[in-house]
């Protein structure tokens, strides 16, 4: 028996806890601790415990398949890139859409970025940060000039009064909850807000439980509060930002003192300006904040408001303090790194930008030159435009992503992709995705691959090849190199290992510009941006100055506003999506990882006892959850812990598919969609 340890990433959340798998005779059965991790400490949470259960199911995609007369026939790579090739031929570049990974690595996701660019010379390449985060590359990008987390994951525990607002860490980002709960016994306050009473809320000094959708009335009437008490952080409003005088002007208005702010959020007067107080008066105050204030119509006014908030109270650039957005997927902040957005090349080049677009046609030397220097279509706008503006789009390149389950209002997104005259997948699993495909393709997952990922706190991080794919799978990056040499492109993909796809990225992009295996191959890896090879990387951004030309962080006057949908007569009740500890986004690996299965084998709808009365449901019971988009059947779960007219659901399964029911209102300016609040109605059957 041959037994060997492989130290890795886990591929869940974008904590980018460190462990080794345990590989038996040459596949992956099991996970054990990795003490060098100054992240994890060797500690793991549920999911990354089992990371290993999913890499060598049956069920796994292990050849190529087309679809032929409505099934799937198996075939051999050639037949799959030669149907794949001449029907991307026969279309204009935009008529074409691609979907990149935040699951897959950098290496991956600029492959397919630079296929999409370059090879099929299309605009409209999105991903799943869309769904989560593109409220804060954009809120953070108009404060700051940089849109990521600010603070690095151990910062946190450094910090003396935690702000978590909208995030269940203890459950999405488990071993940052860690850190919560070290700076919690380093004597900080911890102020939790959100419309559950969760597992994070257990660890808060103080509870504030309020309505989805209330965030910025809050921020504006703790900043109001801050401002009248003279708290705020003069010498850094002064010399640090600008535009504040029109951020007070809409703060101070009536509308935002704490009775108002009560009447909008449902929170006490007294628990609000206790929040304030500690969160003014400490020595380094930090927020820390996930999809509750994201996922809205609102969301990058939210992230905006996030920032003022710092601002206002100096809390930037320095230790225990920042703006701490959780990004959710494992590579989400990569994904958006590589470029996969429909504004930007790597790095936040942006796409509109002459000298970015002339840069990378350059570097890249595609002889027919790359896609046009304009933005392209977010994936939100993308099935918009598949059934409004029929004829538009007519093929698309999914790389694992599953749309299908995870976009807002899924009979939308199923008449959209049904559209397509032709649409490809290049998965692990036959997800719900891939069932409606023309192609699959079979790819790898991260025990099977090296590469990079980069994680919530801009840490780029190894993969490290575990264990030979199954069957005929191929690593993501290949597939596309491969295609792409079909379609008459093979000197502009000639890589030969992941790392020559890294060192490519390495050069084009000036925030991974010092970075290189040999350095990413150390327990502390390093945070981006690392513009040279001597650089040690940068885990606290706006040290000194903001990344905007002059320096400054800009304030923004918010005015606050309702979600796009309210309750009624006919939908009395908001309901609101988010995640638990045992299953990751559309469940495609957890769901097939067995012990998490067992644990939570289907989902729910959480519904306070005073509403559960009212309507005579009880706990248990199957019920009828309608929104004016659909009708699903879900067990109910009665708990104090949801607030009364609030209900709640996880969006990880299929059979009661939560975004069914949810919104597809779009903030205007990041095009996320409002998963955190939209009317229903819950019957008996
Ligand atoms: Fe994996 Fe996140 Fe759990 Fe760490 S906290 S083991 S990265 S799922």
């Amino acid at each position: 028996m041959e037994l060997k340890y492989v130290q890795t990433t886990c591929p869940y959340c974008g904590t980018g806890c460190t462990f080794n798998l345990v590989v038996k005779d040459g596949k992956v059965c099991g996970v054990q601790p990795y003490h060098r991790s100054p992240v994890n400490e060797g500690k793991v949470c549920p999911k990354g415990t089992y990371a290993w259960e999913f890499v060598n199911r049956e069920d796994r995609l292990t050849t190529p398949l087309i679809k032929k007369d409505g099934k799937f026939v198996e075939a051999t790579w050639d037949e799959a890139y030669d149907l794949i090739a001449q029907k991307l031929k026969s279309y204009k570049p935009d008529e074409m859409a691609v979907l990149s990974s935040a699951r897959t690595s950098n290496e991956d996701n600029y492959a397919l970025m630079k296929f999409a660019r370059g090879v099929l010379k299309t605009r409209h390449i999105d991903h799943c940060a869309r769904l989560c985060h593109a409220s804060t590359v954009a809120g953070l990008a108009a404060s700051f000039g940089s849109g990521a987390m600010t603070n690095s994951i151990l910062d946190i525990a450094e910090s003396k009064c935690l702000f978590v607002l909208g995030s269940n860490t203890f459950e999405q980002h488990p071993l940052i909850g860690r850190k919560i709960v070290q700076a919690k016994m380093n004597g900080a306050k911890i102020i939790y807000a959100d419309p559950r009473y969760t597992a994070t809320a257990k660890q808060a000094d103080l509870y504030m439980q309020f309505r989805s959708g209330s965030d910025v009335a809050i921020l504006n009437g703790m900043m109001q509060y801050i401002i009248k008490n003279g708290w705020e952080d003069k010498e850094f409003v002064e010399k640090r930002t600008k535009d504040y005088d029109k951020l007070k002007e809409v703060v101070m208005k009536p509308e935002y003192d704490f009775e108002n702010v009560s009447k909008i959020s449902g929170i006490p007067v007294e628990q609000l300006q206790q929040a304030s107080e500690w969160f003014a008066k400490a020595e380094a105050s930090a927020i820390l904040y996930s999809m509750g204030i994201t996922q809205h119509t609102t969301g990058v006014d939210n992230v905006k408001s996030v920032a003022n908030i710092q601002m206002l109270t100096g809390n930037l650039g320095k230790a225990g303090a920042g703006v701490n957005a959780l990004r959710g997927q494992n590579n989400v902040q990569g994904a958006c790194d590589m470029g996969a957005l429909p504004v930007v090349f790597t790095g936040y080049q942006k796409v509109i930008d002459p000298a970015a677009h002339k840069k990378f046609a350059d570097a890249w030397g595609f002889p027919d030159g790359i896609c046009e220097p304009k933005n392209g279509y977010e994936v939100t706008v993308m099935m918009d435009v598949l059934t409004d503006k029929p004829g538009e789009l007519k093929a698309m390149y999914i790389m694992g992503e599953n749309p299908m389950l995870s976009d807002p209002d899924l009979t939308h997104v199923e008449h959209a992709l049904k559209a397509l005259e032709f649409l490809v997948v290049q998965d692990i699993f036959l997800t719900e995705t891939a069932q409606l495909a023309d192609v699959v393709l079979p790819a790898t997952c991260y025990a099977e691959k090296d590469g990079t990922q980069t994680s919530t706190e801009r840490r780029v991080q190894m993969w490290r090849t575990a264990q030979a794919p199954p069957g005929q799978a191929k690593l993501d990056w290949k597939i596309i190199a491969e295609l792409s040499a079909k379609m008459g492109y093979p000197e502009q993909f000639s890589w030969k290992t992941s790392e020559d796809v890294f060192n490519e990225i390495a050069e084009v992009t000036p925030s991974y510009h010092g970075m290189n295996y040999a350095r990413l191959n150390k327990p502390e890896a390093l945070h981006w941006p690392c513009p040279t090879t001597e650089h040690p990387g940068t885990p606290i951004l706006h040290i000194g100055k903001f990344s905007h030309p002059d320096g400054l962080g800009v304030f923004h006057a918010i005015e606050w506003k309702p979600p796009a949908e309210v309750p009624d007569e006919e939908y009395p009740f908001i309901l609101t999506t988010g995640r638990c500890i045992w299953h990751w986004h559309t469940g495609s690996m957890t769901r097939r990882s067995k012990h998490l299965d067992e644990e939570v084998p289907t989902g729910w709808i959480e519904i306070n006892p005073e509403d559960a009365k009212a309507l005579d449901i009880v706990d248990g019971e199957i019920v009828k959850a309608t929104s004016r988009r659909g009708t699903i059947n879900v067990p109910a779960k009665v708990t104090k812990d949801i607030m009364k007219g609030v209900m709640f659901m996880p969006f990880h399964f299929a059979e009661c598919a939560a975004n069914v029911l949810t919104n597809n209102a779009l903030d205007p300016i990041a095009k996320i969609p409002e998963f955190k609040a939209c009317s229903v109605k819950v019957e008996k059957i």
